[in-house]
């Protein structure tokens, strides 16, 4: 029988992690976790409970209020999939408008708030058969992965990807706004203090930019296997 492994795929955002991801973990039948939604939920929290002002979050008595943001994964049967959830509610709508993408950088550049997502994301991995996509999924959530992939795009692609996206499911998207939001979270997940964004040694570059996402399979399908039998 072949053997559970953890598979850590992180890089840039709006790369298409989570879509390759989600394929994997499929194919696999391996449960697939989203770590920037569960950063992006904290983000709706904070927003939520206005420790937001004019850009800068509010320090006093962060640590308790950090606490009360119960992030979790609730199983949609229609949908097959998991949805993120906080407190119990499903949010996985709101999390991904670009009032939560412009604060999700700085939320998750709080200690505190990756500590506990950190503690969690390692908990839904203890039994392996997981994929996971990130920031820091290689270098600190799972520094023992057994594959680890660093994805990157080319920026312009990549807000052109999400403004399709977007469109797509009706919501407003300017492409200029995307890019800027994209090419500045690209700056700060790389400049922050705690856990940045960088490609763990022993991980294996994909630059997707003119790769379609079945060729991103093809390519991966044989390093998988190198590593489950
Ligand atoms: O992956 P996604 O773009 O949804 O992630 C949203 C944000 O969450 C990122 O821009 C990054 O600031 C943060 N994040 C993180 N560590 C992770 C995953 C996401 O800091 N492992």
């Amino acid at each position: 029988m072949n053997k559970k492994i953890v598979i850590a795929i992180d890089g840039f955002s709006s790369c298409g992690k989570s879509s390759f991801a989600k394929l994997i973990a499929q194919k696999l039948g391996y449960l697939y976790i989203d770590s920037g939604a569960m950063y992006r939920a904290v983000t709706l929290g904070f927003i939520q409970k206005s420790l937001i002002v004019y850009g800068e979050i509010k320090k006093d008595g962060l640590p308790q209020k950090i606490q009360q943001f119960d992030v979790g994964f609730s199983y949609n049967s229609s949908k097959k999939e998991y949805e993120t959830t906080l407190n119990g509610v499903v949010v996985e709508e709101q999390i991904r408008t670009i009032g939560v993408a412009n604060y999700v950088s700085i939320v998750s550049a709080i200690p505190e708030v990756r500590e506990l997502m950190v503690e969690l994301q390692r908990k839904l991995g203890k039994d392996k058969g997981i994929v996971m996509d990130g920031r820091d999924i290689g270098t600190v959530v799972f520094p023992n992965a057994e594959l680890k992939i660093f994805m990157t795009a080319d920026s312009k692609i990549r807000a052109d990807r999400r403004t399709k996206e977007l469109m797509l499911k009706g919501q407003i998207a300017n492409f200029a706004e995307i890019l800027a939001n994209i090419e500045e979270r690209d700056r700060l997940d790389q400049a922050r203090e705690v856990s940045p964004l960088r490609k763990a040694d022993d991980a294996i570059v994909l630059d997707n930019s003119h790769m379609t996402i079945n060729e991103q399979m093809a390519w991966v399908e044989k390093l998988i296997e190198e590593r489950i039998m």
